[in-house]
């Protein structure tokens, strides 16, 4: 009888809570987010991007983590709707003159935390016999609004808009960004072009503005002007971000808070 009434009450409570509750399981040892929330968190993504990512997600933790040790100011968002400020001078800009470069004048400038990159590209691709110069880095605020100035009056607004970026608004003002060779569509078929189309995010350089993609970037195609976004940065934009620098930096504005938090402290 004691059996019997125990048998009911274990039935009873079993159908009184039918939900056993489910442990949700982690995609990564070192976030606590499940496969349906990493989903849901790329949802605005294109279609190719979500279906990459789904497929590794763990590889995409696990760059998406290498990625927070990244310095701050590395993947600022620069384009046309988002702004540097007229003060904005990176922290650690120095003159290139002294290292072993190819370069065409004696003022460029770039930030000293992408050197070491950027001397191993060029001794990579020494090797292949491929000599890279470098033309023009860093811009200041002023000396975009020169050029941009002197675009709109030689060229007028709308193909000025095309070719060269507002005060503020150019990713040159980053001390993080390099315009390769003749700065010309020449540069394209150029060897050091190809070999750059092909290397460069190896170093963590990534084409900004890459062809038949001026709807995504607001810029035509520009096969000599490289942004540096870290090795990481380069390798996510090119396996999950269909080689879109593009939507792989709007991506990092919107989400990086969101994986900050969901990250195992
Ligand atoms: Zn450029």
């Amino acid at each position: 009888m004691r059996s019997l009434l125990l048998l009911l009450l274990t039935a009873l409570s079993m159908t009184s809570c039918p939900q056993v509750k489910q442990e949700v399981q982690n995609l990564h040892p070192l976030f606590n987010i499940s496969e349906k929330e990493l989903m849901e968190s790329i949802s605005d993504l294109p279609a190719a991007t979500r279906d990459k990512i789904a497929a590794k997600a763990q590889i995409f933790l696990d760059l998406i983590l290498q990625l927070m040790e990244s310095p701050e100011d590395l993947l600022i968002l620069v384009d046309k709707e988002h702004t540097l400020e007229k003060q904005y001078v990176p922290p650690d800009l120095i003159n290139l003159q002294g290292y072993s470069l190819s370069l065409a004048g004696n003022k460029l400038e770039l930030r000293r935390m992408i050197i070491p990159d950027l001397l191993a590209m060029v001794e990579s691709s020494r090797e292949q016999g491929i000599e890279l110069v470098i033309s023009s880095t860093y811009r200041s605020y002023s000396r975009q609004e020169l050029i941009y100035n002197y675009n709109v009056q030689s060229l007028g607004r709308e193909i000025a808009d095309r070719e060269s970026a507002k005060p503020g608004h150019s990713q040159h003002q980053l001390g993080t960004t390099i315009d390769f060779g003749s700065i010309d569509d020449s540069f394209a078929s150029h060897p050091a072009g190809i070999w750059l189309a092909e290397h460069g995010w190896q170093f963590g350089f990534s084409l900004s503005y890459p062809p038949d993609s001026e709807k995504i970037t607001g810029y035509r195609y520009e096969p000599w002007h490289y942004r540096y976004i870290g090795r990481h940065g380069a390798r996510i934009t090119r396996e999950f971000f269909l080689n879109q620098q593009q939507y792989f930096l709007e991506f990092w504005k919107r989400k990086s808070s969101f994986f900050q938090k969901k990250r195992v402290r």
